[in-house]
């Protein structure tokens, strides 16, 4: 199982400006490499319409191809970087592009304010009383608050506007022994950050993240009435970014501490599937953003079930907020927000129902993580509540 462990980290002002320079000869690197993949792909496109390559040569260069030349052709900047950083940076071109081929956007050139990591795939690291030493970085300051589990596989270093973090992968070997299921619930996501348990309760978000999303708003909204290129914008950009973060933090603390309840309470939780969601609905951009959230909120809960041995399912969202129950249609818009059955009668909260029907699409053994285990459990057959009024 991996499991990624994250902390600050506080390089000197040396050490940063080293950092920073290690960033941008990874950022160069990759947007290099990826020019040189669309300078090829469109060079044996040209050759094939030409039919100089009858026997169709293949029309991606992959990445073995960039690796091997890397060596050949470093440049002074690039010596000053531990060679396996560098070519992760080859191997983030080459996810890009099996990304691309899956479906995903084409592969982007990345600007300054976007590149912000780094990765020593194992090696060229170690950690060493409150040091962490990088391969030609060296020994940074780092405070670990938790202790690190398993063998470490990845070590990823990024830049958070002024802030420096380090992110560690592990492998962890531990044996898993699945629970008994004895409770089980559905839980309806809302897009105002608002979680329903198919028994009704609910928990709402923290009010102080409900106040930094509206200063978030009211700093991009200086932002975009400055002038472009200009101090002030630049200015105003660090400081929208720093809200930003400031929420990203605020919202991962929340995630924590609901999937820490969740998986403390129920052995089976049952989400709707964002990713299938997403693909029945329209996209608008708040959407987008509740659906990170969502999305780190369930991974989240994912991790810590797999490791309680308990269960994540992912059902098909589709409908949830427009049927009844007794598998009566009753449509409503995002604005009736209360489900009134005219079939079988039943009255109750929009999202209460939803959550309720989220449960009744779960299959008994569960479809992620650990179900495979669990299948050859016996185990009773769930019993659902009947809700009467
Ligand atoms: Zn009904």
């Amino acid at each position: 199982m991996r499991k990624s462990f994250q902390f600050r980290i506080y390089p000197t002002k040396k050490q940063e400006v080293t950092l920073d320079r290690t960033l941008s000869t990874c950022r160069h690197l990759y947007n290099d490499s990826l020019a040189e993949r669309k300078r090829e792909a469109e060079l044996n496109r040209l050759k094939q319409s030409f039919d100089i390559f009858p026997w169709g040569k293949p029309e991606w260069m992959n990445y073995y191809d960039q690796a091997n030349q890397l060596p050949l052709s470093k440049t002074v900047y690039q010596e000053e970087v531990y060679s396996q950083v560098l070519q992760n940076t080859l191997k983030r071109v080459d996810r890009s592009f099996k990304n691309f081929f899956k479906g995903a956007g084409y592969p982007r050139f990345q600007g300054r304010n976007r590149y912000n990591s780094f990765t020593y795939p194992g090696s060229g690291l170690k950690l060493k009383d409150g040091k962490l030493t990088l391969s030609k970085i060296g020994n940074i300051k780092i405070i670990l608050h938790r202790e690190i589990e398993g063998k470490i596989k990845t070590c990823t270093i990024k830049k958070d506007i002024d802030q420096w973090y380090v992110s560690f992968s592990c492998k962890i070997d531990i044996p898993i022994i699945p629970v008994e299921i004895k409770t089980k619930t559905g839980i309806d996501v809302g897009l105002t950050s608002l979680i329903t348990f198919s028994n009704g309760e609910q928990i709402k978000p923290p009010k102080h993240l409900r106040a930094s999303e509206k200063r978030l708003a009211r700093e991009q909204i200086h932002l975009s009435k400055k002038k472009l290129r200009s101090k002030n914008r630049n200015k105003q950009r660090i400081i929208a970014a720093k809200v930003h973060r400031k929420i990203r933090n605020q919202r991962k603390d929340f995630a924590h501490k609901t999937s820490r309840k969740l998986v403390d309470t129920y052995d089976h939780i049952v989400f709707e599937d964002l990713q299938i969601q997403n693909m029945l609905k329209n996209h608008h951009l708040a959407k987008s953003i509740s659906d990170a959230s969502w999305s780190q909120l369930i991974n989240l809960t994912k991790s810590k079930a797999e490791y309680a041995g308990k269960i994540v399912e992912l059902v098909n969202p589709k409908g949830t907020s427009q049927t009844c129950i007794c598998g009566c249609s009753v449509p409503k818009d995002l604005s009736v927000r209360i489900h009134n059955c005219p079939n079988c009668g039943l009255v109750l909260g929009r999202d209460h129902i939803s959550a309720m029907l989220i449960e009744s699409r779960s299959s008994t053994v569960g479809t992620t993580g650990i179900q495979a285990r669990l299948r050859n459990l016996n185990r009773e057959p769930m019993k659902r509540e009947t809700h009467l009024l």
